[in-house]
């Protein structure tokens, strides 16, 4: 079947030779799981367990120490991140702040030289589907920062990623307005259609957002399930 597989994955920092000691940090300690095409997983867990880490690693801006990551069955292992094909967001400060929020949209769809008319009905396609139409010629800088949010998603969204890697997208708002966006994610990601990794220190957050939250804990995983059945696990 097709869809993302994280077999054994290991991520270290600082001298890997003295890895747990003085001197160097394994921050994934031997982390699989799978996400299926179209599903959103959430990576939930306390900060420093190594959720970051692992996303980063998918995407390919952390080097595996050890084990595997595979796209469609295919290993990913020298596969450089803008060959990828995944959308990547962020906690905040993604945007281009001189340029207007349809050409911060239309980013990913100018460096794959997608024809200019096909570009702009894609734009407007997407600030729809994020709740922002007609804010294609508004300047950043008059964005709140859940519009900033929501234009740094329908940028994200607009190549259509294979995989769409989330990490803290939220967590720079407020609590009101994280729990409004969180149900709006969800359902973006879901009417698009994305298989995506969203990467959260927040309970509820993960609980809206996932099809299955994935609990990290110092480096390891926990367990995967379904919201639903997370709550009646030990
Ligand atoms: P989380 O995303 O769950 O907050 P991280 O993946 O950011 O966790 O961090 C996991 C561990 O790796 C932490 O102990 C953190 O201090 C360490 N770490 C993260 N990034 C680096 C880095 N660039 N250099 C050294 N240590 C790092
Ligand atoms: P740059 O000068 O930075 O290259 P352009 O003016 O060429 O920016 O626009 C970049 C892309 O952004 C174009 O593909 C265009 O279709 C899209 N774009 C810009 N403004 C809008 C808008 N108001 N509505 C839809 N698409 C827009």
């Amino acid at each position: 079947g097709g869809g993302l597989a994280v077999r054994d994955v290991v991520v270290r920092y600082g001298d890997a030779s003295r890895a747990g000691k003085r001197g160097g940090t394994t921050a994934v300690d031997g982390v699989s799981l799978d996400v299926a095409d179209g599903e959103v997983l959430a990576l939930l867990g306390p900060s420093g367990c190594g959720k970051s880490s692992l996303l980063r690693a998918v995407a390919g801006l952390e080097p595996v120490a050890a084990g595997r990551v595979l796209l469609d069955g295919a290993d990913l292992a020298g596969v450089p991140v803008h060959r990828r094909g995944f959308g990547l967001m962020f906690q905040e400060g993604q945007l281009f702040p001189h340029r207007d929020v349809g050409r911060n949209v239309a980013y990913g769809l100018q460096a794959a030289r997608v024809p200019r008319a096909e570009q702009e009905e894609r734009v407007r396609e997407l600030l729809d589907v994020v709740g922002l139409a007609g804010y294609a010629r508004r300047a950043v800088v008059t964005l709140s920062g859940g519009e900033r949010q929501r234009v740094a998603l329908a940028r994200a969204l607009a190549p259509r990623p294979r995989l769409l890697l989330l990490d803290e997208p939220l967590s720079a708002l407020d609590r009101g307005l994280r729990e409004r966006l969180a149900v709006d994610v969800r359902d973006v990601l879901h009417e698009t259609g994305t298989t995506a990794v969203f990467v959260t220190h927040d309970h509820d957050e993960a609980f809206t957002v996932a099809d299955r939250v994935a609990v990290m804990s110092a480096g390891r995983l926990l367990q995967v399930a379904p919201p639903e059945e997370l709550w009646r696990s030990p």
